[in-house]
């Protein structure tokens, strides 16, 4: 297996991103789509699923993101996975700017960056056999030949928890944890260095979840994995994550290392997100429930200036008009909320639309 030397990367002041070259990095990242021009004699309209999208992910990291449905999550898999050609901005792999990329280069990408995705049953051609389905990728990309993929296959279902003997069996044959193992374990196949996991558990049963959790960590610290982990579940991504990143309505709007954005959110946004993370204990509830009204915002419709203030009880008079920037609020945190801004008033004027304390 391949992995990075993380050990070498030196830590640039202030951010916690070390100066090591990004696996990936994205700068001002955008993904439009143009929905309705067939139906529509106007031309249709423009839907901005991921908008400006700036940040870093770094070699042996897990970078979670998290946000709620219609985010923008899934497509910035996407584009990290070049399924999709970014709009605009910058997308860099190992610093090179992936519309450069070479038929050659992508093929090497292909290799390097490997999927796992939220439904494991539909993930899995039901047709192939398990040893077919893990050794797919192998196949596609030339690696070994016939008789070194079938003892691959035998290895990596091992390391998965799977017994090799069930290879010649079909998707159907295994229950959906066993599944997301052979999904995991195909990822694993062309030994990547990425693995970008689009809702890999939300699927699946709590006690299945927590074992699939425990394999993912344990294959990243095997292998120097570098992870890219997408949910909406706060719960799961601070037991997994380094760092994260919040979505909302395309845009990135807290990052930091995952159990200070978790347990101490900044964002009013992030706040709300994760109020909602039920306790199991009941004495370890906050104080305060936030709750959050409306929906969040159509990509075909998205309000001027903070994305969130209509949603957002704490917002300013400039935040119907002047959209913040993400923002270096303290070391390894940053947010884009104009309360983080020196010039903000202490004491916002609550537009009284959203959180109510319960
Ligand atoms: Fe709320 Fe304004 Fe901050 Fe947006 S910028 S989250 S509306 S306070």
């Amino acid at each position: 297996m391949t992995g990075l030397n993380v050990s070498t990367a030196k830590q640039v002041e202030g951010t916690g991103a070390t100066a090591q070259s990004a696996v990936f990095e994205l700068s001002q990242v955008s993904k439009e789509f143009r929905v309705g021009a067939r139906l529509w004699p106007w031309g249709g309209a423009t839907l901005r699923a991921v908008d400006d999208v700036t940040l870093r992910i770094d070699p042996g990291e897990c970078f979670g993101i998290v946000g709620e449905s219609g985010c923008g999550k899934s497509t910035l898999a996407k584009l990290l996975l070049l399924l999709e050609p970014i709009s605009s901005g910058r997308l860099a792999f190992h610093g090179q700017d992936v519309r450069s990329f070479s038929r050659r280069d992508v093929r090497r990408f292909r290799r390097k960056v490997q999927a796992v995705l939220q439904d494991p049953y539909s993930s899995l051609n039901p047709r192939m056999s398990i040893s077919s389905i893990i050794s797919e990728p192998m196949e596609a990309l030339g690696v070994g030949n016939r008789k070194e993929r079938e003892e691959r296959v035998c290895t990596l279902m091992e390391q998965v928890g799977l017994n090799p003997d069930f290879r010649r069996r079909f998707p159907h044959q295994f229950s959906g944890g066993q599944q997301q193992r052979v999904a995991i374990a195909r990822a694993l196949s062309v030994e990547p260095e990425v693995l970008v996991l689009d809702e890999p558990t939300s699927a699946l049963d709590v006690s299945v979840r927590t074992q699939i959790i425990r394999l993912l960590l344990d294959i990243k610290s095997k292998y120097s994995l570098t992870m890219v982990f997408i949910s909406h579940d706060l719960a799961v991504v601070e037991q997994i994550s380094d760092r994260v990143g919040v979505m909302y309505a395309g845009e990135v709007v807290e990052t930091g290392q995952a159990k200070d954005v978790i347990r101490t959110a900044s964002h009013p946004y992030t706040q709300v997100l994760t109020a909602a993370v039920p306790s199991p204990d009941p004495d370890e509830r906050p104080p305060t429930r936030l709750l959050l009204d409306g929906e969040i915002p159509s990509p075909l419709n998205l309000p001027p200036g903070c994305r969130f203030h209509p949603r957002c009880s704490r917002a300013l008079p400039q935040c119907a008009a002047d959209r913040p920037q993400l923002t270096l609020i303290e070391a390894s945190r940053e947010a884009a909320c104009h309360l983080f801004v020196p010039s903000a008033p202490p004491s916002p004027g609550a537009n009284g639309k959203v959180a109510k304390v319960s």
